[in-house]
This record gives C-alpha cells, sequence and structure tokens, in this order.
C-alpha cells in the first residue's frame, strides 16, 4: 500500500499586524485519526487552518505534509499535495447544480498525482443520499446541512491526505451534525485520511475525535486524547464552553 502521511505543524506564529493570532503552535493531525482544534472565539482556529492551507503566510515556524515541507507553498500548491481546505462558510458555487459543483472537485482529483484513488461522484452520493436527489439542483436552493455535505464532498473528491474542516456544525441541527460526523469517522477509519476538525461545538468534536488540541489566545493551552479533554471539568469550563 501506499504511505499515507499526516499533517504537523511545528512552531506556527502568525499576526495581523500588531495581532498576534496564533504563537508558536505545535500540532499533529497523523494519518487515520481525527484531530480536534478547540477554543472560544478569536482563539486562532481559522488562522491556524488559513495558515496550514495557504492563504496566509506564517511569520514563523513549519508546515509538513508527510516528509514534504509546505510553510509558505500556495494555496494551491497545498491542495495540489494533498490538503483540502473546507472553509467555514460552506463555499459552494450557489449558481451550479450540486453536480456542478462535484464535478469541479473532482477535476482537482484528476489533476492531482495522488498516492490515493479519488473516489468517484458516485461514491459522494452513497455517503451523503440526499445529494443525489438534488443533482440537477442548483446549489441555493440546499437546505445548511446539505451544503456542508456537498463541500466536504466536493473536498473528497480531490482524493485529499488531510482534511481540514472549518466550523461543519455551525448553524446545523444536532441530527444532521451527528450524520456528517459519522460519515467523517467512517472516512477517516477506511480511508486513513487525516482530518483536522475546529470547532466551536467541542462536545460535538470530542465526540468524533481521536485527540484535541486547546487554543487561547493563539496559544495551545492543553492537548490530550478525546476523552481525558471531555471529562476534564476545569478545562471544559475555562475554554471548551461545556
Ligand atoms: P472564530 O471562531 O471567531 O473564527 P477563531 O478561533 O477561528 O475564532 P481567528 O478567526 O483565527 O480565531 O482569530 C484569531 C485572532 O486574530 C482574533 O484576535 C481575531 O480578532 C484576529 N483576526 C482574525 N482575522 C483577522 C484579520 N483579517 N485582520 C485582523 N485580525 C484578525
Amino acid at each position: 500500500g501506499a504511505q499515507r502521511s499526516g499533517l504537523r505543524v511545528r512552531g506556527l506564529t502568525a499576526h495581523y499586524g500588531p495581532v498576534t493570532a496564533l504563537d508558536d503552535v505545535d500540532l499533529a493531525a497523523p494519518a487515520g485519526r481525527v484531530t480536534a482544534v478547540l477554543g472560544a472565539n478569536g482563539a486562532g482556529k481559522t488562522t491556524l487552518l488559513r495558515t496550514v492551507s495557504g492563504l496566509l503566510r506564517p511569520q514563523a515556524g513549519r508546515v509538513e505534509l508527510g516528509e514534504v515541507d509546505l510553510t509558505g507553498a500556495s494555496a494551491e500548491d497545498v491542495t495540489r499535495a494533498g490538503l483540502a481546505h473546507v472553509p467555514e462558510g460552506r463555499g459552494v458555487i450557489t449558481e451550479l447544480t450540486v453536480e456542478e459543483n462535484l464535478r469541479l472537485g473532482a477535476l482537482l482529483g484528476a489533476a492531482r498525482s495522488s498516492v490515493r484513488t479519488p473516489p468517484a461522484i458516485a461514491d459522494v452520493y452513497s455517503l451523503f443520499p440526499s445529494l443525489r436527489r438534488r443533482e440537477k439542483q442548483a446549489a441555493h436552493s440546499l437546505s445548511g446541512g446539505e451544503r456542508q455535505m456537498l463541500v466536504i464532498g466536493r473536498a473528497l473528491l480531490s482524493a485529499p491526505e488531510v482534511l481540514l474542516l472549518d466550523e461543519p456544525s455551525l448553524g446545523l441541527a444536532p441530527r444532521v451534525v451527528s450524520r456528517i460526523f459519522a460519515v467523517l469517522r467512517e472516512l477517516v477509519d477506511t480511508e486513513g485520511i487525516a482530518v483536522l476538525l475546529v470547532e466551536q461545538n467541542a462536545r460535538s468534536a470530542l465526540s468524533i475525535a481521536d485527540t484535541g488540541v486547546v487554543l487561547n489566545l493563539g496559544r495551545v493551552v492543553a492537548r490530550s486524547d478525546a476523552a481525558t479533554l471531555a471529562e476534564d471539568d476545569e478545562l471544559r469550563h475555562a475554554y471548551l464552553g461545556f
């Protein structure tokens, strides 16, 4: 089998002008694991994903995918290397149909020489049957949950080694969140993808994560296996809001 590679971040530091959004952050998102990044508003979670995916340049530190150094690489090169970023706010192209959105993802998968065979669009429909029922509909007609399924499906079609998800549960009903998280968990277990899951909804995230990293004001304040974090009353009250 091909070598699966996870993500590693070392000493990552990012500023917006005078504001330090990330301060010397170390973390690993290994293949076949869900790693949750938790913390309140402004903790630096979105900045972490944007820096890893090449949208922001770090002032210091390194981003590595397996043996490949991606520090400072463009977003396009990062995607080609095998990292798929699903940003907050469900970036579907609303004028296109569900199927057309998915075809865009499939183009990326075909363009990239992957160690992984990209799934077919039909495989995405098997994961998320409600998308199949709406394949000819414009994406603007989808519910929030369906849009989230669509962007995740589109990301999977690029055959990523690492999937970065920014707040996939935001604004969704608990039942929909459970469904999406169950699919993610299955993909991680069967395909060995590395998932880095940014969530303010710490309770749900920890229920599917293997490990968690807690950020506060741009710094890592805790890291542990998910069960340990979920049972730590002090930490929960201070940083996780449940
Ligand atoms: P949220 O859940 O609200 O997105 P977060 O944990 O993702 O929070 P970030 O969005 O990464 O946090 O923000 C980290 C810090 O950087 C905050 O102090 C925020 O105000 C600041 N920040 C974020 N984006 C910008 C920007 N474009 N310009 C200036 N400061 C920014």
